[in-house]
């Protein structure tokens, strides 16, 4: 549709990685990564890329970038090329960890809702079997039963996982977002967005399963 109008498709694929999507393969003009995230893979970089499939745009935009100061500093760069000889290792442990644990999670009684791809009650499972099939990623959003005051304990109860804002590290990573990134909306701008007051993101990082699993049963305990 877009390519009919003559806008151009971007897609943040920060979430996938190439590892698991590539958006130009499919019809988009521009892919944009945080390599904050996956890419660098060990949360001790701020960058970000852009791809294009068009040498004429990237020509455009790398302009304004230059002329605007937006440039990886080379410490980072370094960081970043030194994260992606691990991505494919890193990114199939968490893929794998994920359903497990996503599974697990959904079984759980202080757990009311689990979302990730590769559980089969997601609404867009389908379309995730055929456009990932090597993995769903390694991010969970779990709605815990107890509700708000349920979120803030279990992410302050985790002890191998760490309390962040963040993804796609190495360490896996906990947020209540009705408390944290989202705090500013109210109750009808969550709903809207899909998120729960008792909505906790999960990073899933590289620890074993069976560690990260005792984890967060452990929290889970005390969010009931
Ligand atoms: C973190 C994130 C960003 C922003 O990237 P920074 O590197 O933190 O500036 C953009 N898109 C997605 C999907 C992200 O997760």
């Amino acid at each position: 549709v877009a390519a009919e109008a003559g806008v151009p498709v971007a897609v943040d694929n920060t979430f996938a990685s190439p590892l698991l999507f590539r958006p130009l393969d499919h019809g988009a003009d521009i892919v944009i990564h945080s390599a904050t995230k996956y890419l660098s893979g060990h949360a001790d970089v701020l960058g970000g890329i852009a791809v294009f499939k068009d040498a004429g745009l990237y020509g455009r935009i790398r302009h304004h970038a230059v002329e605007q100061g937006a440039s990886t500093d080379p410490f980072a760069a370094w960081l970043t090329l030194r994260g992606m000889q691990t991505l494919s290792l890193r990114v199939e442990r968490q893929c794998a960890s994920a359903a497990d644990l996503a599974a697990r999670l959904a079984g759980h009684p202080a757990v009311a809702a689990v979302r990730h791809p590769v559980l089969a009650d997601h609404p867009d499972r389908a379309i995730a079997a055929r456009l990932l099939p090597d993995g769903g990623g390694g991010v969970i959003s779990v709605d815990l039963a107890g509700g708000r005051e349920a979120g803030r304990t279990f992410v302050e109860a985790v002890r191998l996982a760490s309390l962040s804002v963040s993804l796609g590290d190495v360490k896996t990573l906990v947020m209540h977002p009705a408390s944290t990134s989202h705090h500013q909306l109210d109750a009808t701008a969550l709903e809207a967005a899909g998120i729960g007051p008792g909505t906790v993101r999960i990073s899933i990082g590289i620890e074993h399963v069976e560690d990260l699993w005792a984890d967060l049963e452990q929290a889970l305990e005390k969010a009931v």
